[in-house]
């Protein structure tokens, strides 16, 4: 029979690469918390018009990169490609705003997008997102940037670099996509296909496009920055100056406009040395219109995602390997050695120790194999002779073959003392 296989650009995370992503995602947590963010969970899920109407119809991700399918009731569904719409769909739907003045929300997990796959980019990938809703000052981009950089130092990230650019706002963004428009069409003749098709649909989209040609003439295209309008001239200097404050180096990008419609203002984007071609790992900016596009008040709001499949691959050059916690393997003999291992077991799993034991009850030999293969710390003998003696005979795999330490004859009462006293060996995993 045919077997079947994981989808294209799907994989799975066995055992010792979640170990990578628990670490990832315990660190985290644990920095947004800091920061005072909550973990929001949303469906993985949504109607499909609310990633048309959020993200934008002419973008690539709504155009052609959704897995969307007919639910059984006719409505159209969609896999979230990203997580802002989502959490912006349930600020709305709580009428959170009148909950709070500021949230600040997180989520984690799983984004879907039809992507072509290659190193670092699939169509079933993980992203961290961090939103701040509610505040139009740049003290929240100064935050949100911060708090991207923190998350980012935390889990070990090196050799990054911070890009900034503003996208101006409903005001003054038209005008400079007219002269966009005009610059473009004068260099049409250099552009790929792709980007002469945007140009009247899209033409900010132009000025990040990957081919050679189609930079060059960006590089030529006015800057934005040069012409926001007072109001957004100043909360991006204001932006700057904060950022200074914390001695957090960036440059300028003006080339970095995002793939998604809903931004406005401040947008930044992180960039990893070593990533070839996918080597943005984090990027986002403000969207002051969102809330308001989705049916909400005008509430102004700010956040990023970061591509956590990407970041690991980085991490895994980088960094060592999480430390797996020592565990101990319970070697039986007969049948009165396994019934009696089994509280045994279950009393230092209780304390915190991870322990395992051979359920196909092999022979010694195969027990102490699986044991080693396992790494096992300690392994523990259980058989006739140690129970009617009371006791347990305690192997230490890491001491020497002929030391006096290798093999020790423990009472049953004080096994969980000996592991802990004498070993060490419940330090840092109980608890
Ligand atoms: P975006 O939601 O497009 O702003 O992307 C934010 C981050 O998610 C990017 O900087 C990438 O690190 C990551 N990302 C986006 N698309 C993919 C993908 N197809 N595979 C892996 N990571 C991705």
């Amino acid at each position: 029979m045919e077997t079947i296989r994981v989808i294209r650009g799907m994989r799975d995370i066995h055992p010792d690469q979640a170990l990578w992503w628990q670490r990832m995602e315990r660190r985290l947590a644990d920095t947004l918390r800091r920061y005072g963010y909550g973990e929001i969970r949303t469906p993985l899920l949504e109607p499909t018009a609310l990633f048309a109407r959020s993200i934008g119809e002419e973008t690539d991700i709504v155009e052609k990169e959704m897995y969307t399918f007919q639910d059984r009731d006719g409505s159209s569904l969609t896999l979230r490609p990203e997580g802002t719409a989502s959490v912006v769909r349930s600020y709305i739907e709580n009428t959170q705003w009148k909950k709070e003045p500021v949230s600040r929300l997180y989520y984690l997990g799983s984004m879907f997008r039809h992507e072509r796959p290659q190193k670092g980019r699939y169509r079933q990938f993980s992203q961290v997102g961090v939103e701040l809703i509610g505040s139009l000052e740049p003290a929240a981009d100064v935050e949100m940037i911060d708090v991207m950089v923190e998350c980012m130092n935390a889990i070990g990230l090196k050799d990054t670099s911070l890009q900034l650019n503003s996208l101006g706002c409903s005001a003054c963004r038209p005008n400079y996509r007219d002269s966009l428009v005009v610059y473009l069409k004068q260099n049409q003749g250099d552009l790929c296909d792709n980007c002469r098709r945007r140009l009247d649909i899209n033409p900010l989209r132009v000025l990040d496009c990957k081919a050679e040609a189609c930079r060059r003439v960006a590089d030529g295209a006015p800057k934005i920055i040069d012409v926001l309008c007072a109001d957004c001239a100043g909360h991006f200097q204001t932006v700057r100056k904060g950022l200074e404050n914390l001695a957090l180096d960036y440059e300028i990008n003006h080339r970095m406009v995002r793939g998604l419609d809903y931004y406005t203002r401040t947008t930044f984007e992180m960039v990893a040395a070593g990533l070839g071609a996918q080597n943005a790992v984090a990027g986002g900016g403000r969207y002051d219109d969102l809330v308001k596009t989705l049916g909400g008040p005008e509430i102004p709001a700010i956040g990023f995602a970061a591509g956590l499949d990407r970041i690991l691959l980085k991490l895994q050059d980088t960094i060592p390997e999480p430390a797996s916690p020592p565990n101990i393997f319970v070697v039986t003999r007969g049948e009165a050695g396994w019934r009696a291992s089994l509280e045994l077991m279950r009393g230092l799993r209780r304390a915190g120790v991870q322990v395992c034991s051979d359920v196909r009850r092999g022979s010694m030999k195969s027990q102490m194999k699986q044991a080693n293969r396992r790494g096992a710390r300690f392994v523990i003998i259980l058989g006739e002779d140690e129970l009617t003696a009371g006791r347990v005979t305690v192997k230490d795999m890491h001491a020497e073959e002929n030391s006096d330490q290798k093999q020790i004859q423990v009472p049953r009462e004080d096994l969980h003392g000996f592991l802990l006293n004498r070993l060490g060996l419940l330090e840092g995993v109980v608890g």
